[in-house]
């Protein structure tokens, strides 16, 4: 498999290349040449399905035996599909180490980076996050030899527990707590990529979810998740609702629809950031300064991975639309939807996961939609407690996963947000 970037599909690159680049030397995003046609069907397990999924791309330059290991050793969790109701299913994917989806993706594409890495020099892994992407990302690629983890979090902006679980890995893991918010953290990881004195100091790449090795590890869950329904309701095809926020979760889905996956609708959930609905509405995209929200891991107005999407169906608005929709909802929403999945369900919905959860319910409101819906669970609750307690009056149990990281110091670098000071980090 030879890859090409969004904005030039006449130059191919390389496997080893694409995970350690992240981005493409033209500022473009990595696709593959074209797309396999391997069709999964995602009832042989979570492991399996990745395996199977994940061949078509990677086979020709990682043998399968090392495939097999590196989805065997990542995806050693469970991603369960739990039926609140007749017709209303959640994805859990937030049972990973770091109790948010991005586990997933980061784990893969640290094992995928952890097989093509030669010594002796070390790898930066630099990486802006809203929260959840720098945890996953540096428990990832924690203690693993030649490589160091530099992330850089929105001051204020992260939930508490956020801020704790992503400033006390220490080891090989840098925390830098920027003032200003995620997009600012954003444009400095790119003017880094770009700084080419910087980059013929030291190895850097990205794991933002642009990067190839974790975007396709991401359409697994969906293939797995369409598994577990077959088995509960065969002959059905799903409405899937996915909180989004950089897109790299939809554009995964989306990818998911080339390789067996069926639905009668993906929906994107956005909350009052809402750029990518914009887009689908007039067909403009007008990226705007993000604004914040309780569903902070979405607080993004310009999302990397829209050139992906917009890539995947040659830049026409109309075909996207025929396969996702999207919708908005405020804070006071996303308290209420919390309240009322408690009383109807006895289930507690991370904020993430409850925008989700209005989106499906928007869509099948519009629509008299008989189908099952799947809500995708970003995130553990725990990691939101104050939304929780706000919306229920309790806080949710912590996970031992969690509770651990309070035991540790956190080690964290303030830095005001200017590349200069990036740079001086670094
Ligand atoms: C990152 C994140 C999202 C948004 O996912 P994208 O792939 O960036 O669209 C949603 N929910 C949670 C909990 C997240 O951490």
């Amino acid at each position: 498999m030879k890859w090409i970037s969004t904005r030039d599909d006449k130059k191919s690159t390389g496997l080893r290349d694409v995970l350690l680049n992240g981005l493409a030397p033209d500022g473009g995003l990595y696709m593959p040449e074209t797309f396999p046609e391997a069709r999964v069907n995602g009832v042989g397990g979570l492991q399996e399905t990745a395996f199977q999924m994940l061949k078509p791309y990677f086979g020709a330059d990682i043998p399968d035996e090392n495939l097999n290991s590196i989805v065997r050793d990542a995806l050693d969790f469970p991603v369960p599909l739990h039926r609140l109701s007749d017709s209303l299913f959640v994805l859990e994917l937030f049972h990973g180490p770091t109790l948010a989806f991005k586990d997933v993706g980061a784990r893969v594409m640290a094992g995928l980076m952890g097989h093509f890495f030669e010594g002796p020099s070390t790898v930066t892994i630099l990486a802006a996050t809203s929260g959840d992407t720098g945890s996953a990302v540096a428990s990832a690629f924690l203690g693993k030899p030649g490589f160091r983890v530099v992330l850089l979090y929105p001051s204020g902006k992260v939930s508490p527990v956020q801020e704790q679980q992503l400033s006390t890995f220490g080891s090989n893991v840098t925390t830098l707590d920027v003032n200003g918010t995620f997009d600012d953290c954003q444009r400095l990881v790119k003017q880094a990529f770009n700084d080419r004195e910087l980059r013929n100091e030291m190895r850097m790449t990205s794991a933002n979810s642009i990067n190839v090795g974790r975007w396709l590890p991401q359409a697994v869950y969906y293939l797995h998740g369409f598994g577990q329904l077959k088995e509960m309701m065969p002959g059905q095809n799903p409405v899937i609702s996915v909180p989004s926020g950089n897109l790299g979760n939809v554009a995964a889905g989306l990818l998911a629809l080339r390789h067996g996956l069926s639905v009668e609708k993906l929906v994107s959930a956005c909350n009052a950031n809402k750029v990518f609905l914009e887009f689908l509405s007039d067909g403009e995209y007008r990226p705007k300064p993000s604004v914040r929200t309780l569903s902070n891991a979405m607080d993004v107005g310009n999302p990397s991975n829209f050139e992906r999407i917009r890539a995947m169906y040659g830049n026409n608005a109309n075909s996207i639309r025929a396969d996702l929709a999207a919708y908005s909802h405020t804070d006071d929403e996303t308290l209420r939807a919390i309240r009322q999945v408690y009383e109807e369900h006895g289930y507690i919905m991370d904020p993430h996961t409850a925008v989700g959860y209005l989106s499906l319910m928007r869509y099948r409101d519009g629509s008299d939609s008989k189908a099952p819906g799947i809500v995708l669970s970003t995130a553990h609750p725990a990691k939101f407690g104050e939304v929780i307690e706000k919306a229920l009056g309790f806080s949710p149990g912590m996970p031992p996963q969690l509770a651990s990281c309070f035991e540790r110091p956190k080690q964290t670098v303030q830095i005001e947000c200017d590349y200069g000071a990036l740079k001086a980090a670094l």
